[in-house]
């Protein structure tokens, strides 16, 4: 049995997009050959600009969507061999916008109980366990009876937070944890969901555009460009020596998250590259400055070195 708690191998998806209105369908390939792993405890984060498949892959991993290829697994167990109940409840999503993913009819207690109520649990017990939850994410028990529209943006981000906990998952799956919230209390939510790792020996995928966030949060980095990783490395060793160029893009760039709109602004020469007719060879070549004839053509493939991954013909180690 694998140790990784989660692991994609290969994993690949593409849709048939029609281009205009009388137009014919295309592939697009919104993930190719993604394949890494989460250790127990680990902190992974996934960065790279709006359209290169980081939501799309959070989807396959949350049961939202199959892979076209590929496989997900848990300690070695294929996930879509699991039944939809078990897997929700050992992976859980925490949303950008905690305001849109919260029932604005239902009280907090309600909200926080709710995956309880389909697990079966009676009332004394899911009342208990409820309290006890409140207490862990720091909401103070009169929050219980409010209602989301009552609570400011942290303390709604507190409350998907405990329900996402409440069935005690392993696994979260966090998109922009923070991106939506002031800045005064980002770290305040960063810093709970750090504790609460240590405390319950949590697994995190932590999908942002802020690499501040990212090098805070993670142990590990993958990079992803238009569908594939470009590049995976420990959290320090990409700082301190990125190796793809895009990735040197990234690091360079003032980043201006914006809620929605991914990164607002990226010191790289071109645009981001239309997902249906993507660049032959290196897809990231009519970008990269360091761009070499045989880029056009050949496609790097990700190779390792030191546990270091990257696909880059400046760095291919085979
Ligand atoms: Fe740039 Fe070529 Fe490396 Fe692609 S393979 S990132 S185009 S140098």
């Amino acid at each position: 049995m694998s140790n990784a708690v989660l692991s994609l191998d290969q994993v690949s998806k593409a849709y048939r997009v029609r281009q205009g209105l009388f137009g014919r369908k295309l592939p697009l390939h919104a993930l190719q050959d993604i394949a890494f792993s989460l250790q127990k405890g680990e902190v992974v984060g996934l960065v790279g600009e709006s359209g290169c498949g980081k939501s799309t892959l959070a989807k396959i991993l949350l049961g939202l969507l199959n892979p076209s290829k590929g496989t997900v697994s848990m300690y070695g167990q294929p996930i879509a061999d699991m039944p939809l109940r078990e897997r929700a409840s050992r992976v859980q999503p925490i949303f950008q916008d905690p305001y849109s993913s919260l029932n604005p009819r239902k009280t907090v207690a309600q909200i926080v109980g709710l995956p309880l109520n389909l697990l079966g649990i009676k009332s004394a017990d899911r009342n208990r366990q409820v309290t006890d939850m409140l207490d862990l994410v720091g909401l103070p028990q009169r929050a219980a009876g409010s209602f989301p529209s009552q609570l400011s943006g942290g303390q709604r981000q507190r409350v998907a937070i405990a329900r996402a906990l409440i069935a005690r998952p392993e696994i979260l799956i966090c998109d922009e944890p923070t991106s939506a919230l002031d800045v005064s209390v980002q770290s305040q939510i960063l810093n709970l969901l750090q504790d609460l790792r240590d405390e319950l020996n949590l697994t995190l995928l932590l999908i942002s555009h802020n690499l501040a966030v990212v090098r805070h949060m993670s142990d590990r980095v993958v990079v992803m460009y238009l569908g594939r990783i470009v590049e995976e490395a420990e959290t320090q060793a990409l700082f301190d020596s990125p190796q793809h160029p895009y990735t040197h893009a990234l690091l360079d760039t003032v980043l201006r998250p914006v809620p929605g709109q991914g990164l607002p602004y990226l010191d790289i020469q071109g645009e981001f590259p239309n997902p249906i007719r993507p660049p032959s060879g290196c897809a990231f070549h009519p970008r990269c400055k360091l761009a070499m004839d045989r880029c056009k053509s050949e496609r790097p493939v990700l190779s390792a070195s030191d546990g270091h991954r990257s696909a880059c013909f400046l760095h291919d180690v085979n």
